[in-house]
């Protein structure tokens, strides 16, 4: 499987203009990439504009409704996103969490609504920098993930992604030691295995997002065994996030 490395824009850049211009550069860059698959969430209104024809860029969502359509008002849904070209969508960022209060439960909602419309979820999941010096992280992912997964089946896992990401590493410049991500990398692994099976543990790609950046982000791949990275602040920045591609294409 191809490595996956994932640009979270988060709420940038602040006009349609600028969001063309870095996709644009992106993506004549990235043309003659083979071992890397590479996702840009923008925000929602860039999706329908952004031209992925011709390149290796797939589309992804920061975010969706549980409902397919109906009365309720500012929400997007999952065949919606479908509908204008995505593939993915990241559910549960820690700023959902923390800033709009978005619960497990709707987590699973979402998740479950993402099935249905044959959508992949990157499901993100981390603790907070009390969590962890109470050293409570394995508790806090476990429940995460738990509730996140629940009713989800064997054959519909398939369809999920899990992102590690340190809530204290998130646009904070304090990347996690690769060491800490491979430990909490394995243990994903764990708690998927009991969930569903070992084989499927060994499947599921898992993904590590926190102040990556490229100095650091090839250690992730290497020593972390992560499967791909989730960008937030330098997928913002075109000559770096075009060098972490092609650092991942080399390994
Ligand atoms: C993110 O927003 O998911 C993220 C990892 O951000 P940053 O890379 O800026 O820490």
């Amino acid at each position: 499987m191809k490595k996956l490395i994932v640009a979270n824009w988060k709420c940038n850049p602040k006009s349609l203009q600028e969001a063309k211009k870095l996709f644009d550069t992106i993506k004549k860059a990235t043309k003659s990439i083979k071992e890397t698959e590479v996702v840009i969430c923008p925000p929602f209104l860039y999706l329908p504009v952004l031209k992925t024809k011709g390149s290796k860029i797939k589309l992804g969502a920061q975010n969706c409704f549980w409902e397919e359509q109906g009365a309720f008002d500012g929400e997007i849904s999952p065949p919606m996103l479908k509908s204008v070209g995505c593939s993915y969508v990241i559910v549960g960022h820690s700023e959902r969490r923390r800033l709009f209060k978005e619960t497990d439960t709707m987590i699973n909602k979402k998740i479950k609504a993402l099935i249905r419309a044959n959508l992949i979820s990157i499901l993100c999941v981390g603790e907070t920098e009390e969590e962890k010096n109470k050293g409570k992280f394995t508790q806090v992912i476990s429940d995460q993930i738990k509730k996140a997964l629940k009713g989800v089946s064997r054959k519909d896992i398939q369809k999920v992604i899990i992102a590690y990401e340190p809530v204290w590493a998130i646009g904070t410049g304090r990347a996690c030691r690769p060491i800490e991500a491979q430990v909490v990398h394995l243990f994903i692994r764990k708690i998927i295995a009991r969930l569903y099976s070992r084989k499927i543990a060994e499947r599921l790609p898992i993904l590590y997002g926190g102040s990556v950046n490229q100095k650091n982000a090839l250690d992730y791949l290497k020593e972390s065994g992560m499967k791909g990275l989730l960008i937030g602040g330098a997928s913002l920045r075109a000559k770096e996030f075009i060098k972490i591609i092609y650092d991942t294409e080399r390994i």
